[in-house]
């Protein structure tokens, strides 16, 4: 995985911060699921989040729209005393970045303390994002609604007794502390299945919403198959029947996720399942 670090500033408190950016990672046992949901054993699904919380603050933030420099342009002006304009104008504002950047705290978000409380705790920030008007374009929403969708399903996509993904593929926390987790995680089995009966409507909600921007564009493959989906987890089992049905038998495109729908609609069966 090559990582490369950017140094940004928290837009509500200015407080600095390091991300981590993915800039590439190969692929290792990818396990795929019908809400979307990819996991890859050797990839943790927070390293590279759109959006983080300050630890100073507890604002949510996207970094796109944060003032930041990368670790590459900060050497560049360290070495040559060049770099754009907005290079220049964060340096002008955190003159202390030149001298040194182990001070300032690695970007953990979701932080540590929470590794346990997941995804209840994610899901209360990705609510948050929305309610907040952070998703200031339909891409952003798309994209926190979909987080959100995908972690409520979490508390009910592995079998009973099984740890979550995040703490599973974490490797270093699961050779120290593997017998902890399982115990911690078996006791608290009950909490999940509360919590997601508990989020019942936001989980409604949040699918009609889906629902709605997908089918703005229905005709698109990609959407075709999220709003089969959606409808399946809603039990709207003959809208997703009908958009099933409307797909060119010639197509090749999630051949293994439409067979298998086939059957869990059967079944009349709205539980996610993996592909
Ligand atoms: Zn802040």
């Amino acid at each position: 995985m090559t990582l490369n670090p950017e140094y940004c500033e928290c837009p509500f408190c200015n407080t600095l911060t390091t991300h981590l950016n993915v800039m590439s990672y190969s692929l290792h046992n990818v396990e795929s699921w019908s809400d979307g949901k990819v996991m890859d054993s050797n990839f943790n699904e927070y390293s590279n989040l759109l959006f983080t919380k300050c630890r100073n603050c507890n604002e949510l933030f996207w970094y796109s729209e944060t003032k930041k420099i990368s670790d590459i342009e900060l050497t560049r002006f360290r070495t040559t005393a060049e770099g754009n304009n907005a290079a220049q104008s964060f340096l002008a504002k955190h003159p202390d970045l030149l001298n040194a950047t182990e001070n300032i705290p690695v970007n953990s978000y979701p932080f540590d303390e929470h590794w346990f409380t997941m995804p209840d705790y994610f899901i209360r920030d990705l609510q948050k994002m929305l309610d907040n008007n952070s998703c200031n374009t339909l891409e952003k929403e798309t994209y926190i609604r979909i987080k959100l969708w995908q972690h409520i399903n979490d508390l009910v996509r592995f079998r009973k007794n099984t740890i979550f993904q995040h703490i599973k593929h974490s490797d270093g926390i699961k050779s120290l502390f593997n017998f902890s987790i399982l115990k911690k995680e078996r006791a608290t089995q009950k909490h999940k299945k509360a919590l997601y009966l508990s989020l019942s409507e936001m989980r409604i909600n949040n699918l009609t919403r889906l629902c709605q921007i997908f089918e703005q564009n229905s005709s698109d493959i990609d959407n075709k198959r999220m709003l089969i989906e959606l409808y399946r987890e809603l039990k709207q089992f003959d809208k997703a029947q009908n958009c099933l049905k409307s797909i060119p038998s010639d197509n090749t495109f999630y051949l293994l996720f439409f067979s298998k729908t086939k059957l869990y609609l059967m079944q009349k069966s709205a539980r996610v399942f993996k592909v």
